[in-house]
């Protein structure tokens, strides 16, 4: 997608301080941290959301999904703890319409959210 930023970002047409990459997916820091550590984690295919995901997403999604021990342990939180979102559509403020996680850590995280 061209004028998608999260593309743009698996492409290197824009910058970002990237935590871990390989051919399948790509973790990089959050712009706006709502927590010390906050990273996004995203497939390098570009879909929307889970409302968009089929079964040729499973196997990217399937490996993205395991590689997020690995990724927290770069980060040093897999033992102190880490919580994992993915904002889907309006009602939850998905704002940028390239399916990503956020990896969130670094404090005690309230929850509910909210
Ligand atoms: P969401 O609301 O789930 O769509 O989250 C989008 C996230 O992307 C927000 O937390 C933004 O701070 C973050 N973001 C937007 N642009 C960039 C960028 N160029 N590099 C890193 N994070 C970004
Ligand atoms: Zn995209």
């Amino acid at each position: 997608m061209s004028d998608c930023i999260f593309c743009k970002i698996a492409n290197k047409e824009i910058p970002s301080k990237t935590v871990y990459e390989d051919d399948k997916i790509m973790a990089f820091h959050d712009l706006n941290p709502q927590a010390p550590i906050h990273v996004l984690v995203i497939p390098k295919t570009h879909f929307e959301s889970y409302n968009d995901m089929n079964a040729e997403h499973a196997e990217v999604m399937g490996y993205l999904t395991l590689k997020l021990k690995e990724i927290a342990n770069i980060l040093g939180i897999a033992d102190s703890g880490y919580r994992v979102v993915c904002n889907c559509g309006d009602d939850a403020g998905q704002e940028v319409k390239h399916l990503h996680y956020h990896l969130l850590g670094g404090r005690n995280l309230k929850w509910p959210p909210g």
